[in-house]
């Protein structure tokens, strides 16, 4: 048994045989012709033809995918079209008198450098893209036909790397996984292979010789075993048999509204860390994100991020997303999130501290270096803007101002930044105190029950010894949360809940009937929450 590990960019279990997918070798011959009209004729030809079949990948793709998981080759086409792309091929053509094999793959190449060459990861990204078009071009001029991938019997592709074109005419039902020596998470492979539902693994450093043996993908952990024992078998397939159970019950659900029998309808977000746990917020069919913990692109590094750095990340998120609600929280950091390099001085009560908004109200350039990020991001998706720890009218009016200088400068430098909405986390029991005066302030309110709670209840959060005194049902958490939706919504702010206490299937039917709007959950409590208030 061998285990090799890499990195999952979509969970899930698959065991199988392997089948090591190789490219096939494209030594391009370059040779002299003085028929330059002929060859960029060729390419004119190929070129349509190519474009021909994209569209027939795209409309298979957007009946299987839908519209967002074919889009790749919606782009594709519009790569092969592009006036630059052809241009340089035309230019190769007449001024070095060369096939066009190879003023298509000169192009392909000397694009793809110029991509990977880039900071932003999502150009980046595109690298593989042009390459793959290129590819496509140079198989027609070749006179190949499309190449498909699986075979008879489902199988568990291993490859150096995967081009969309490749995946998507993947039988879904005879691929069983994907791992790939290269590859990132954002690639549209990996983004595909979410859609796809199927487990895979990139950076993985397999051997050529795994061909055909039998092996097991572990999505969750992200390795690849080459030649499993039978008790790891037998785990496995335990594993594989519930999860198939629980799946196949819950994914009738997707796409399903959020909605009671008597037709009062939540909206069901989902939590994440990183940019990558978006992943999991589409295989659970999250509506939108209703809290990224942003705090921690600041967390395991040595250095403050930079402005381009988070700018990044939230515009990778916001374009996952496409178009769904993507709810960023600004800076959390303090008590039980330390960050050596802020230098924070050591406190007797940390958790009744220098933390979160109150960092930012003082630091504000770090502030500011955030709130610019965010709204840069924001002209690329729907992104909401929520602030932690708020405890007074006066602090949110602190925070309108300097969003408003942000904003401006932003203008100014010509920026373009998108619509964003406010809101903030009501954590502390002043905010919900003064919750009536806070919704003048505010385009939405988002429950912190994990902090509410420990506030509330004077109980540490972090100390176990207090576990069982930590009542999260409490009468008096369950009243301010009440009077927190009732002062909301009498001021047109929407309420949800993002602390642990929102996937609590116990209150889910409590919560409605306070007339919350909005529950936002870890991924993995999407679908069971939907399937209880459909019930309900
Ligand atoms: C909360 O306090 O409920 C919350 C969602 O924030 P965090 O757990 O990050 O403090
Ligand atoms: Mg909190």
């Amino acid at each position: 048994m061998e285990i090799i590990s890499g990195k999952s960019v979509f969970a899930g279990i698959a065991i199988g045989r392997v089948m090591v997918w190789e490219k096939e070798n494209q030594s391009i011959k370059r040779t002299h012709t003085e028929d330059t009209q002929a060859e960029l004729e060729r390419v004119k030809r190929a070129s349509e033809k190519a474009v021909g079949q994209l569209e027939k990948l795209y409309e298979k793709a957007v009946k299987e995918f839908g519209e967002s998981g074919a889009a790749i080759f919606d782009v594709h086409q519009m790569m092969i079209q592009d006036g630059d792309y052809q241009e340089s091929i035309r230019h190769i053509i007449t001024t070095q008198n060369t096939n066009a094999e190879f003023a298509v793959a000169t192009t392909g190449d000397n694009f793809a450098s110029m991509f990977s060459g880039m900071k932003d990861e999502y150009m980046k990204a595109r690298a593989e893209d042009v390459k793959d078009i290129s590819t496509r071009i140079i198989n027609i001029l070749a006179g190949k036909e499309e190449r498909t991938l699986g075979g008879e019997e489902p199988v568990i592709i291993l490859a150096e790397d995967l081009a969309p074109s490749e995946t998507v005419q993947m039988d879904t039902g005879k691929v069983l996984a994907f791992v790939t020596r290269l590859g990132s998470t954002n690639s549209h492979t990996a983004i595909l292979a979410r859609t796809m539902n199927i487990p895979a693994l990139i950076c993985v450093e397999f051997s050529n010789d795994f061909d055909g043996k039998l092996a097991i993908v572990d999505g969750v952990s992200g390795a690849l075993i080459i030649n499993p024992d039978e008790a790891t078998l037998r785990e496995y397939s335990k594993r594989i048999h519930n999860d198939q159970e629980k799946a196949a019950m819950l994914q009738e659900l997707r796409g399903k509204e959020t909605i009671t029998r008597d037709g009062k309808r939540i909206k069901l977000y989902a939590n994440i860390g990183n940019a990558s746990d978006v992943a999991f917020v589409h295989r659970n069919d999250g509506e939108g994100i209703g809290l990224f913990r942003s705090e921690f692109i600041y967390l395991g590094r040595d250095t403050y991020p930079t402005e381009e750095e988070q700018f990044q990340v939230y515009k990778t998120v916001a374009q996952n997303m496409a178009g769904k609600k993507v709810i960023i929280r600004t800076l959390d950091i303090g008590a039980d999130k330390q960050v050596d390099y802020f230098n924070l001085a050591k406190e007797e009560n940390p958790a009744l501290g220098y933390r979160a908004i109150r960092i930012c109200l003082d630091r504000v350039e770090l502030f500011k270096t955030q709130l610019r990020a965010i709204l840069r991001a924001s002209a690329f998706g729907n992104i909401s803007i929520m602030y932690p720890m708020i405890i007074s009218v006066g602090e949110i009016k602190k925070v309108k101002e300097i969003f408003g200088e942000v904003r401006d400068g932003l203008k100014q430098e010509k920026y373009p930044y998108g619509e964003v909405e406010q809101g903030i986390m009501i954590e502390t029991p002043a905010a919900v105190m003064v919750s009536d005066d806070l919704a003048k302030e505010v385009d939405f309110f988002s429950i912190g029950t994990n902090d509410l709670t420990q506030y509330t209840l004077a109980i540490d959060r972090q100390n176990s010894k207090l576990d069982s005194f930590y009542d999260a049902h409490h009468p008096a958490i369950l009243r301010m949360i009440q009077m927190v939706i009732d002062h909301g919504h009498k001021e047109n702010c929407w309420v949800g809940i993002c602390g642990e206490l929102a996937a609590d299937t116990a209150l889910t039917k409590t919560f409605i009937e306070m007339g919350i709007d909005e529950l936002s959950v870890s991924p993995s409590f999407v679908l069971p929450i939907r399937k209880l208030v459909r019930e309900l």
